[in-house]
Order: C-alpha cells, then sequence, then structure tokens
C-alpha cells in the first residue's frame, strides 16, 4: 500500500519580492484551498520566511528553506543554522541542490553534513540527486545516485519515514525546458527507493517521499505523478505563477 502523501514543492530561488510572495500564496491558496490529500510547500528566500510564516501556516502550506549550514552557529558568515531555520516556522530544508552542488562548487562531503545535522534537529532534508548529460550519456546514472545517496546518508539514521525526503533531479533537466519522460523518472525514482531498502530497511524505502524535479509544467506533470514511485514534484520556473503551479498541484 501506498501511504505517500503527494509533496508538491516550489523551489522559488532568488525570486520574488516578500510582497510578491504574499499575493502569491493568497491567489494560490484560493486555487486549491487546504486540502488533505496532497501536501503543498514553498521554498522562497531566506529573508522571506519569518515574514511569510503565518501567511503559510493559515493557509496550511508547509514552509521550506533552500540551504543550510550544518554547524549550530560560530563565525560563518552569510550562513544560516537548522535552528534559526526552525524558529522561522520551516519544517523542510533543500539540501544538495544541483545549483548549489554546480554553481557554488558544493561537495558531496557537505551534503552528507548537512542531511545528518537536519535528521538530528528535526527539521526534514528534501535531499537532491541526480546525474549530468555526460554521465547519462555514459551510462553511469546508477553509479552517480548510489554515489550521491551514501554520501548524503551513509552516517544516519532516519527515525521515521517521514523525516526523509528525496528529490531526483537530473541536472539536464533543470531550467532547461527537457524533462526526463516518465519512464527515465520512473527507472531512476525505483533505483533510489531499492537503495533505500538495502540501506535502511522496507517501511523507510516504503514511506520516504521520493520527488521529481527537472521542468515540471502543467502539461507533464500528470504523466509524471501517475508513476508509482514518484510521489510529488519540486518545481523551479513553473512554480513562479500562482496560475501553473496551482495547475501543478491539482494534478490528476
Ligand atoms: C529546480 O530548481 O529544482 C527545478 C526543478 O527547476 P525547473 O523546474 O525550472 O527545471
Amino acid at each position: 500500500t501506498n501511504a505517500r502523501t503527494p509533496l508538491m514543492a516550489a523551489n522559488w530561488k532568488m525570486h520574488l519580492s516578500v510582497a510578491e510572495a504574499i499575493s502569491f500564496i493568497a491567489a494560490l491558496h484560493e486555487r486549491v484551498g487546504s486540502s488533505q490529500d496532497r501536501e503543498v510547500l514553498i521554498a522562497p528566500p531566506f529573508t522571506h520566511l519569518w515574514p511569510l510564516r503565518e501567511t503559510m501556516a493559515a493557509a496550511g502550506f508547509s514552509l521550506a528553506a533552500q540551504n543550510c549550514h550544518w554547524e549550530p552557529q560560530g563565525a560563518f558568515t552569510g550562513e544560516v543554522s537548522l535552528s534559526m531555520i526552525r524558529e522561522t516556522g520551516c519544517r523542510y530544508v533543500i539540501v544538495g541542490h544541483s545549483e548549489r552542488r554546480h554553481i557554488f562548487g558544493e561537495p558531496d562531503e557537505w551534503i552528507g553534513l548537512k542531511t545528518a545535522a537536519a535528521l538530528a534537529r528535526g527539521v526534514v532534508p528534501i535531499v537532491c540527486i541526480g546525474e549530468k548529460i555526460e554521465e547519462r550519456e555514459a551510462g553511469l546514472t546508477e553509479e552517480v545516485l548510489q554515489r550521491q545517496l551514501t554520501a548524503a546518508l551513509d552516517k544516519v539514521s532516519v527515525p521515521s519515514a517521514d523525516a526523509l525526503v528525496i528529490a531526483y533531479e537530473p541536472v539536464w533537466a533543470i531550467g532547461t525546458g527537457k524533462t526526463a519522460t516518465p519512464q527515465q523518472a520512473q527507472e531512476a525514482h525505483a533505483f533510489v527507493r531499492q537503495w533505500l531498502e538495502k540501506r535502511f530497511d522496507k517501511a523507510v524505502a516504503n514511506g520516504v517521499r521520493i520527488l521529481y524535479g527537472g521542468s515540471v509544467k502543467p502539461d507533464n506533470v500528470d504523466d509524471l505523478m501517475a508513476q508509482p514511485d514518484i510521489d510529488g514534484a519540486l518545481v523551479g520556473g513553473a512554480s513562479l505563477k500562482a496560475s501553473s503551479f496551482a495547475r501543478i498541484v491539482q494534478f490528476t
């Protein structure tokens, strides 16, 4: 049985003002309501977390940070700790997004430290993994996913399946308009679920939500969500307009 509540997540990256975000949340709530059968999540910039917390809670939407530091405090100019993130009403944090890995040079090891710290502090990490185009073409997709999963999750215990979310985001599909086919995505998601069963157990593997990300749009979300191991979406570009993100949330 599949008890995984679909998680439809907006990654706003470095977009929208606080005022625009407040109008967005109202418009989205008007369109989708507060449904029990799917979870709506928004990851705005850090500066928006505190001012949005009440509006988000009232709408029944979940709030996520886009990044974190693993240390509880210290001399780390420009960084934000997990307790600070928690204090803003966030239940989730994105770790290892491909832009963090490939633009800002975050190594696998940092993703492991962030994931472990988030789990230890009760913030649900949304761990992003995914291969580059040259890796897929060389037949290395599973090897890359395995390396990233091992680095992120090797040293942790997962207290329950809802304490962890994985996002499979093939780098060649992010912001490019090239979506993985539902079959390509399903294959990768099934591989991740098998890995989770080997590393943890069946309950964790069956319960952890695995999101697909990479050019998810209103016109491809239904086919992606129909795959048995796709439990939600992490959406960049198409999450910036309430009308298009609402349609994604309302996949059928
Ligand atoms: C992302 O940044 O996580 C993402 C999937 O972006 P886009 O939907 O624009 O491809």
